[in-house]
């Protein structure tokens, strides 16, 4: 077979979700947005259903009715984009209940959906979604009485638990919101590790639920490895790939595997990243281009059939690391050409 084979790994998944969950006293819902960040938004949301999550978090309502039609009716689906201008039908008939962000988003809900649930995101100093202090202050008396099932806000440096944004938010978060009855959410992944002074009634992790960094207990969720699809002898001075960007120093074997930047592996992590053949590392050389990537297999004492990219020892962060970016870019570019394969309880 062509194509790379992408492994997920649900029981991880849920022992994942347990674990931030046993961190907390509070309600642990699960953040999958982005189709489960990359993993296929419908698996997962029907392992953490199982495992006992009953709150999801999606960013746009498309995604909220895959998962309604994923999960059923039981759980609660919210919208962290809120209300949007065509929205209002999907929100009323896949029961979905928007987290409303601005005065004019209000405004529409409570106008097209009265009694409809929805929540209230609040912004404590990110400057990406929510009211701000002055809006709430001037509307909290009459948006409270309408019963929002949710007030949220966001942090920015949660991945940094020395960064005074830290603090400076969740204090902002406390004077807005201090003395009301609705239940509070502040903290996603990196909330929940800073501590319970971040998990009010209501964590949403994502990220650590997919083996991501900064849940650095996590266990790794997906598995990918890529099929060998030739292998040459080079002589010493012979280059490889597009732009000859890589020389043999000696007389080298290379493998040239299924799968590029059109799936996900980034053309900047070329220089920096490996596969592994069991324990055994192979350096990328050359660069990755659209379908194929040219792996040094001159020191591996067998032929390989295929090479993995991601496993137990190599996670999303050591590409991510490689490549310049955060688990999550890994993550949500995993492509849709894979092979897919769930392994289960
Ligand atoms: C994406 C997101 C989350 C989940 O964040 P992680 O860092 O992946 O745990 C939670 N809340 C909001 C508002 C988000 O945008």
């Amino acid at each position: 077979m062509g194509t790379a084979s992408l492994t997920i790994d649900l029981p991880a998944l849920i022992a994942n979700w347990r674990a931030l969950d046993a961190m907390t006293s509070c309600e642990t819902g699960a953040t999958v947005k982005a189709n489960g960040y990359g993993l296929g938004a419908e698996k997962v949301a029907r392992a953490l259903a199982q495992a006992g999550a009953r709150t999801f978090y999606v960013a746009m309502a498309e995604e909220g009715t895959i998962i309604r039609q994923a999960l059923g009716p039981d759980p609660k689906i919210c919208v962290f984009s809120g209300h949007m201008r065509g929205d209002t039908d999907m929100i009323a008939d896949m029961q979905l209940i928007p987290m409303l962000n601005s005065v004019e988003q209000l405004t529409r809900h409570l106008e097209a959906l009265p009694g409809h649930p929805f929540g209230v995101q609040l912004d404590t100093g990110m400057n990406r979604l929510g009211l701000e202090p002055a809006e709430w202050a001037a509307l909290r008396e009459i948006v409270l009485p309408q019963n929002p099932v949710l007030v949220m806000s966001h942090l920015a440096c949660a991945d940094e638990p020395e960064h005074p944004m830290n603090a400076r938010q969740l204090a902002t978060f406390h004077e807005m919101t201090d003395g009301i009855s609705t239940p509070r959410s502040l903290a996603a992944t990196g909330g929940i590790l800073l501590g319970p002074e971040y998990h009010f009634d209501m964590c949403r992790p994502g990220v650590g639920l997919y083996g991501g960094a900064p849940f650095s207990d996590a266990t790794p969720v997906a598995y990918l490895d890529l099929p060998v699809i030739q292998i040459r002898d080079v002589e010493e001075g012979e280059t490889v790939g597009y732009s000859n960007t890589w020389t043999a120093k000696r007389m080298s074997r290379i493998a040239t595997v299924s799968s590029g930047y059109a799936d996900g592996l980034i053309r900047a992590m070329g220089p920096n990243a490996s596969l592994r053949f069991g324990a055994d590392i192979c350096p990328i050389v050359g660069r990755i281009s659209m379908d194929l990537i040219t792996v040094d297999v001159t020191d591996l004492t067998e032929e390989p059939r295929a090479l993995s990219i991601l496993d137990d020892k190599q996670t999303v962060e050591t590409l991510a690391d490689a490549a310049g970016t955060i688990g999550y870019e890994i993550l949500t570019s995993l492509g849709g050409r894979y092979s897919r394969r769930y392994v289960t309880g």
